[in-house]
């Protein structure tokens, strides 16, 4: 598909969890195939895009970030409104972050889309000698959140570019 030939739809996704767990990493993995060991604590939020063809259209994809504003739990309703897949990152190796994701998902249930597309994400799956979450726990939970479930490596580039494909496929659907 050809840039500017179709109208092409734009598509704003989410990562919500715990500070630490990886979002900023996993969607910057995702981006821009990069990998950094840095993480910048600016103020406010920003987006990256990606022009992408998923399953023939061609989609505008936004992805939105926080600058760390969820370890006061201070992120303005905007970053919420208007999601239409959304990402629920925890880390593997931090047991407190997969506990917190049920409270994760009551924000977004009052500030989000119904009918938004959800996943949720095991982050940092390179890191299996400190695992504290087995898949099955993740699993189980997306199960009964009605969620898709991946375990995932920013840092090793482990099922990254396949959790945005199949967001974004099931969000196309819906368009
Ligand atoms: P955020 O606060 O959720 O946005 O998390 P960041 O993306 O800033 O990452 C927090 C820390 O975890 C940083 O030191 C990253 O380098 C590290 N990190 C992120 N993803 C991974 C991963 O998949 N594996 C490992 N080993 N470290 C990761
Ligand atoms: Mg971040």
């Amino acid at each position: 598909l050809i840039p500017g030939k179709r109208r092409e739809l734009t598509c704003k996704l989410i990562t919500i969890g715990d500070t630490n767990v990886g979002k900023t990493s996993v969607s910057t993995r995702f981006t821009d195939n990069q990998f950094s060991y840095e993480s910048f604590n600016t103020i406010g939020i920003d987006f990256r895009i990606k022009m992408m063809n998923v399953n023939g259209k061609y989609v505008k994809v936004q992805i939105w970030d926080t600058a760390g504003q969820e370890r006061f739990r201070s992120i303005t309703t905007e970053y919420y409104r208007g999601a239409k897949g959304v990402i629920f990152v925890y880390d593997i190796t931090d047991k407190k972050s997969f506990s917190k994701v049920n409270s994760w998902c009551r924000v977004f249930d009052a500030w989000g889309d119904k009918d938004a597309e959800k996943m949720l994400v095991g982050n940092k799956c390179d890191l299996e000698e400190k695992r504290q979450v087995e898949p099955e726990e993740g699993k189980k939970l997306a199960e009964e959140k009605g969620m898709m479930f991946y375990e995932t490596s920013a840092k090793d580039n482990i099922n990254i570019d396949h959790v945005f494909m199949k967001l974004l496929s099931k969000v196309v659907e819906q368009q």
